[in-house]
């Protein structure tokens, strides 16, 4: 297998085609990474979360990073790294951005959103507050690994 870098075309292709990637905030020193839906715009990334750790820590620190891959074997994929700023779409001045993100989220946090709330509800921790962000994308990198006989 030969490992490629990818352009930075090729890597908005994947952020268009792939839905799901690995989030990572850091708090304390202490990353922290868990799976989530996304929705990719030029310069964003979109995410509708529920308040939990995720949250407060990228409250605190809004450096965080993303890691979306297409693995169709162990020797061919595509994996891009985005570094970016984690923003709140809370206010007022957001809806319409906030309304068209969500549009595109709609289907793919069907799946986890009724889960996740059966957990809390099981931990004893009913509250599910969405909270609606973006990362502002700072920079991007993307490999590729290749077969050999390619
Ligand atoms: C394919 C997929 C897509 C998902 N998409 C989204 C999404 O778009 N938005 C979203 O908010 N959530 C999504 N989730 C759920 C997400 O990964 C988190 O589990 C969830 O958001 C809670 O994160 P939290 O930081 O609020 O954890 P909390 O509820 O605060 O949980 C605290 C503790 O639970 C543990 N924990 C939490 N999540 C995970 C996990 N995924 N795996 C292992 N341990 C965990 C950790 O030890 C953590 O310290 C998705 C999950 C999967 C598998």
């Amino acid at each position: 297998m030969r490992i490629v870098e990818i352009s930075h075309d090729e890597c908005t292709h994947l952020l268009n085609r792939v839905s799901i990637g690995r989030l990572a905030s850091s708090l304390d020193n202490q990353p922290y990474v868990v799976p989530v839906c996304f929705a990719y715009e030029p310069n964003y990334l979109y995410v509708f979360s529920t308040v939990g750790k995720k949250i407060e820590s990228m409250r605190q620190n809004p450096k965080v990073c993303m890691q979306v891959d297409d693995i169709a074997s162990p020797s061919n994929w595509m994996s891009v790294v985005v570094e970016g700023n984690y923003r709140e779409l809370q206010e007022a001045q957001y809806s319409a951005e906030k309304e068209r993100a969500k549009e595109r989220l709609s289907r793919s946090s069907e799946w986890w959103v009724a889960p996740l709330a059966q957990r809390r509800e099981h931990t004893s921790d009913i509250l599910i507050e969405p909270v609606f962000f973006r990362i502002d994308i700072q920079s991007m990198s993307g490999l590729r690994g290749i077969p050999e006989a390619e």
